[in-house]
């Protein structure tokens, strides 16, 4: 069966996650999540301590940055790796939360994720989520969807989730990392968050995972 790019884009914490995963196991294609880069590059900026305000800096630490995903065998989830560390997880805490949308403005950054980027999706029969997959990165992808979501339903689902880890975490905190990346994710000079003129929009406000699925998978059958 002919293979295509499914590009996913949109606000934090809209579920462009959980729909690219539901998707690319009803497909059998890849999928990769690319904030899993960004927030990746963040962590080894913030342990190596780099200045990423100094260009010099962020050259030569992208020089010995090496990521790469790979199946978790019991979920067939894709984790992403930093030089060989399965980072899935650390790099979910609100501390990269609060700095990864700085680090993503930087040109030399979104270079170098984008250029591998492009590279996973030469085969097709990929879903990549992110903030400027269908405008930058697949510009011809095939199927390109922008999600949204109430900002109240958004705050809440980030709060359950960051909240199963760290019950100290309150709902303000929450609350203001998403418009703060919201703000910064789409008024960034590079490939600021914006709907792809070509992108059919899905607002998951009052649907269920399963019932956005099934848009989407007549999204698919459409293109097909
Ligand atoms: O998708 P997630 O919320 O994990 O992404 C974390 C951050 O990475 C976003 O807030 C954004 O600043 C950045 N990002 C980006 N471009 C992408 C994906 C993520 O700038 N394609």
């Amino acid at each position: 069966m002919k293979k295509i790019i499914i590009t996913i884009d949109g606000w934090s914490s809209c579920g462009k996650s959980t729909l690219a995963k539901q998707l690319a196991m009803a497909l059998q294609y890849v999928y990769i999540d690319s904030g899993a880069m960004y927030r990746a590059i963040t962590l080894y900026f913030l342990r190596n301590m780099v200045d990423w305000t100094k260009e010099k800096q962020v050259h030569e630490a992208l020089k010995n940055i090496e990521l790469d995903f790979r199946p978790n065998e019991k979920s067939m989830e894709t984790e992403i790796y930093l030089n060989g560390e399965n980072v899935e997880y650390v790099i979910r805490d609100l501390i990269i939360a609060e700095k990864v949308s700085d680090v993503a403005t930087i040109k030399a950054v979104r270079t170098f994720a984008v250029i591998q980027q492009r590279k996973m999706g030469e085969k097709k029969g990929i879903v990549m989520d992110g903030r400027d997959i269908g405008t930058v990165v697949f510009p011809k992808a095939e199927l390109k969807i922008f999600m949204t979501a109430d900002n109240a339903v958004r705050v809440e689902r980030r709060f359950r989730e960051l909240y199963s880890k760290n019950p100290n975490i309150t709902i303000e905190e929450v609350k203001n990392n998403l418009e703060m990346r919201d703000y910064i994710d789409s008024h960034r000079e590079v490939s600021p968050l914006k709907k792809a003129e070509d992108a059919v929009v899905l607002d998951n406000s009052n649907i269920t995972p399963e019932q956005q699925l099934q848009i989407a998978l007549d999204l698919v059958k459409q293109k097909l």
